[in-house]
């Protein structure tokens, strides 16, 4: 992935569907989506509907075309019913980009390198703007993993960290630890643990060990959850 390219252009496109936040949460969590529809623009038709009651901050095309829906410092309707890092709720202190794909109900297919390359600016551009740790950048499926599937296993989380986007583990920790220890890893980067083992083990894997996405504790999984883990426990992870 390549940060060269023209310079980024937002058109807005307003969404109704959009509130006043809490007062004096900050805005720590960025959630990548994506559209799960067969088409951007109906995406985009239905994140501007009123009677749909959801939106996003902002929604990206598979030309990298960059659509702003609501403003930042407003509250969009994208997360639902959520939880990561001990915090529940994550519309409130969250920025959410959709980023256009069919997804799995539509023929889930790779993300463009254009694509990719306007959402990584675009998600510098927000972490510049907020204080928000590389621990708290989430895909919806982290956060909401026994009801959804996206950005998906085809999503360049490597990439987006190789540019200052989240966190990737540079090496597995090997021996990799028992089975029996996942849900404890799992709870110290993030997860919510009060799931199905496989549900939780599923959503990691979508975001961490991506060739094989079963939900079973295999070594190379339990190797990566290691690794991941021990990232989101080390302070030095925290620049933002
Ligand atoms: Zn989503």
């Amino acid at each position: 992935m390549t940060l060269e390219g023209p310079e980024l252009t937002i058109r807005d496109l307003p969404s109704p569907n959009r509130d006043l936040r809490p007062a004096d949460m900050p805005i720590d969590t960025l959630v990548l989506h994506y559209t799960g529809m067969q088409t951007g623009q109906a995406a985009i038709d239905r994140l501007r509907d009123p009677a749909a009651k959801v939106s996003s901050h902002y929604v990206v095309e598979t030309d990298g075309t960059i659509f702003r829906l609501v403003p930042e410092a407003l509250r969009a309707a994208h997360a639902g019913v959520s939880h990561w890092r001990g915090n529940t709720a994550l519309n409130g202190r969250s920025i959410g980009i959709e980023i256009v794909n069919p997804g799995h109900e539509w023929g889930y297919r790779p993300f463009p390198a254009l694509q990719m390359a306007a959402v990584c600016e675009l998600c510098l551009e927000i972490l510049g703007r907020h204080p928000i740790p590389p621990q708290n950048v989430v895909g919806h499926s982290d956060i909401a993993p026994d009801r959804k599937q996206d950005p998906g296993e085809y999503f360049d989380w490597e990439g987006l960290a190789a540019n200052g986007v989240g966190l990737w583990p540079t090496e597995p920790v090997l021996p990799a630890p028992p089975a029996d220890q996942a849900l404890g890893l799992l709870g110290a980067i993030g997860y919510r643990t009060d799931l199905a083992l496989p549900v939780l083990l599923t959503a990691f894997q979508r975001r961490w060990r991506q060739t094989r996405v079963d939900g079973e504790a295999d070594a190379e999984t339990m190797a990566v959850l290691a690794a991941v883990a021990r990232l989101h426990d080390d302070p030095s992870s925290h620049p933002h």
